[in-house]
Parts: C-alpha cells; sequence; structure tokens
C-alpha cells in the first residue's frame, strides 16, 4: 500500500481522512513520523497556509504528504474569523470552546447567520504541488446544539439539514463536509480517475 502523510495530529480529522480514503494509501499522522513541531501557519489564505505545512514536512522529512487549513466564513462578519479561525478568539493559541462562544456572541441579535466552511488542501506527491478545496454553505445556529465532532461543530448548520455537524454526527458529516468535499477531490486526483473514494 502506498503512503501518505497527513500533515495533523487530529484524531477526528485523521479518522475522517481515512475513513474516505479506504485501502488505497496508508494514511500516517505526524505522530507516526514523531513529528511535534510547532509548524508555521502564517500566509494571508488558506490555500497558502496547507502549501506551507506540507512544504515544512515534505523538505524536513522527504516524504509525500498533504496538509489541510480551514475557515469559517461568515458573511456578516465580512467574511471572518476566515483565515483566523483557529485563533478566533485568542491570537496566541487555539481555544475552540473560547472561539465558538466569541462568534455566538459577535452575532447575537443579528438576523443573517449565513457563513461557510472552507477547507484547502496542498498536496506534495514526488515533488509536485496540487490544491484543492471543498466548501459547505450553511448557517451558523444562535447557540450550540450537538455533542459529536469538534471545533465550531456545534455551531454550524449545514444548507438543507437544519441540524448542526454535532447533531447529524460524524457519518452524514462526512458526506457533505468542507473537509470530505476536498478530500474527495484529492482522492480521485490521487486515484486517478474520476470515481470518488
Ligand atoms: P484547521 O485549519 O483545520 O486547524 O482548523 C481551523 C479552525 O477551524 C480550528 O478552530 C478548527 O477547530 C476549526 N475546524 C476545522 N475543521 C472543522 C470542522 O470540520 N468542524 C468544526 N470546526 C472545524
Amino acid at each position: 500500500m502506498k503512503r501518505l502523510v497527513f500533515a495533523t495530529n487530529n484524531a477526528h480529522k485523521l479518522s475522517e481522512v481515512r475513513a474516505m480514503v479506504g485501502d488505497t494509501f496508508e494514511i500516517l499522522s505526524l505522530e507516526d513520523l514523531d513529528c511535534h513541531d510547532d509548524i508555521p501557519e502564517t500566509a494571508d489564505t488558506l490555500s497558502g497556509n496547507a502549501l506551507m505545512k506540507a512544504e515544512y514536512i515534505a523538505e524536513k522529512y522527504h516524504v509525500n504528504c498533504f496538509a489541510d487549513d480551514t475557515g469559517l466564513v461568515v458573511d456578516a462578519l465580512g467574511g471572518a474569523p476566515g483565515v483566523h479561525t483557529a485563533r478566533y478568539a485568542f491570537p496566541d493559541r487555539h481555544d475552540p470552546v473560547a472561539n465558538t462562544k466569541k462568534l455566538l456572541a459577535e452575532l447575537q441579535g443579528q438576523p443573517d447567520r449565513r457563513a461557510a466552511f472552507i477547507t484547502a488542501i496542498a498536496l506534495i506527491i514526488d515533488g509536485q504541488k496540487h490544491l484543492f478545496e471543498g466548501r459547505v454553505d450553511g448557517f451558523i445556529a444562535t447557540e450550540e446544539r450537538g455533542t459529536e465532532g469538534f471545533g465550531y461543530d456545534p455551531v454550524f448548520i449545514p444548507e438543507d439539514t437544519g441540524k448542526t455537524f454535532a447533531e447529524l454526527g460524524v457519518d452524514a458529516k462526512n458526506k457533505i463536509s468542507h473537509r470530505a468535499r476536498a478530500i474527495a477531490k484529492l482522492c480521485t486526483f490521487l486515484k486517478g480517475k474520476p470515481a470518488a473514494c
């Protein structure tokens, strides 16, 4: 089986991606490389950050790899938090609980709840760089709902579902999510044929 490093240690993301990729590739994590570096992600776009992370790993470990960067884009906030989604509440650290609380506070009383999750994936394979993007449109709930998933899942309602990602659960989320759509494009590319993974 071919090996591909996913430049993450997020267990939720790893299981989402492994479930989608199936048996075609063995997906290794940063833990498998014994990499505990604070990988820089200082670009001003999602694809720039994904590329920065993938390049760091490809250059340091000489492996085929991919990295992702996700942003939540909220219409009523002029596209914020966008590239700052992970450090929305505190510029120097990732606090998912505080991030969600800040988002709800910023949107208090705001009738326009439209938002989208966007994932950029940068793949470096055999020295070539490739970019993929997945997007899901939806709305921000007025309060947290549901217990599954991670990050902003309790407040993001993908359109046509009426439920938050945290209420829908991982299997349903994996069929429609931003990352699932980006990974599907990655898988199609890797398999060299138009069928989804
Ligand atoms: P990252 O770029 O994937 O590290 O994610 C940026 C921010 O978006 C972090 O705060 C994550 O918790 C959040 N995030 C990424 N993917 C998801 C998702 O699928 N659901 C909810 N939040 C997410």
